[in-house]
């Protein structure tokens, strides 16, 4: 299907934008990372003391069935980096009540992403946690809430590179 705003073809499979790590992690320098975090793919924590959670924040796309999903990292308290851990492979994460969190990662065309508060929701055992944002006039709020087109959801996929 051709976008009716720039005329030119956005596949599905395109990749979604996805952040490897947080912010504050990726610009330390390689001594520092070394010596202060202790990170995978999922969880990471620096020096003891911040504690970041790898999470989807989904962007509902009209036309399609699933949302656009950025992979993003959340800063969430100590005591929520260790229930989550808890519950880390227990189905009993649909029990659990949304955590508060906050965005660990600047997206390049939202305004100021980093830092905006939201709920972290568990999701299950083997699936990410999904980020829902906190009311408020930020336009990714408001792409949240209201959803996105394919357009927009190739204009964060093209930030990959
Ligand atoms: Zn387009």
């Amino acid at each position: 299907m051709i976008c009716s705003k720039c005329g030119e073809e956005h596949p599905l499979e395109e990749m979604e934008l996805t952040f490897r790590r947080p912010d504050d992690v990726a610009k330390l320098s390689a001594e520092e990372r070394a010596r202060l975090v202790q990170e995978n793919n999922d969880l990471c924590v620096i020096d003891g003391m911040r504690f970041f959670i790898r999470a989807l924040l989904p962007l509902p796309v009209e036309s399609r069935d699933i949302p656009y999903c950025i992979g993003l990292w959340v800063e969430v308290t100590q005591a929520t980096f260790a229930r989550v851990y808890d519950l880390w492979d227990s189905d009993e994460q649909v029990l659990q009540k949304p955590f508060a969190a906050q965005i660990a990662n600047e997206i390049p065309t939202a305004d100021g992403s980093l830092g905006l508060r939201a709920e972290m929701r568990l999701t299950g055992p083997t699936t990410r946690p999904d980020v829902i944002l906190q009311p408020s006039q930020h336009q990714l709020y408001v792409e949240q809430a209201n959803g996105i087109d394919e357009h927009r959801a190739a204009e964060f996929s093209a930030l990959f590179a």
